[in-house]
């Protein structure tokens, strides 16, 4: 199981506005937050954000790059997947592959896909049913 996540961001502020609201929307709750960093938790699992350090930050992320490629949450439902996109284009988040959304990930996958604001990749996927 999945413990944490950490990951390093360039801009904190502009990375808590937007994580903040997304990772509320989707369950989370604010788990951890001092100077440099924050984190949100759901269940047993967290996710947190800390600022880059100077030295490091002229290092360009990207998602084609070696590492991360992107992060998953999944949604209850086809509609949540749509009103959550609408929220985001709202907040003029750069949505993927807009010309096959909600399709991108195939006919029968139900998904929208954007970047953040450090340009990491974030899926929102319905969850499968059991
Ligand atoms: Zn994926």
């Amino acid at each position: 199981m999945l413990d944490h996540i950490e990951i390093y961001v360039k801009d904190l502020e502009q990375t808590k506005r937007f994580w903040s609201w997304l990772l509320s929307e989707l369950g989370y709750v604010l788990y951890q937050e001092w100077t440099e960093g924050f984190s949100y938790k759901y269940g047993v699992t967290y996710i947190v954000f800390v600022q880059t350090e100077q030295k490091y930050i002229d290092e360009s992320y990207h998602r084609k790059h070696a590492g991360l490629n992107h992060l998953a949450f999944c949604v209850s439902s086809r509609q949540e997947v749509d009103r959550l996109t609408k929220l985001l284009k709202e907040r003029h988040a750069n949505i993927l592959y807009e010309d096959r959304h909600p399709h991108a990930g195939g006919v029968a996958y139900y998904a929208a896909f954007f970047e953040d604001p450090n340009r990491i990749k974030v899926e929102l996927v319905v969850r499968k049913q059991t």
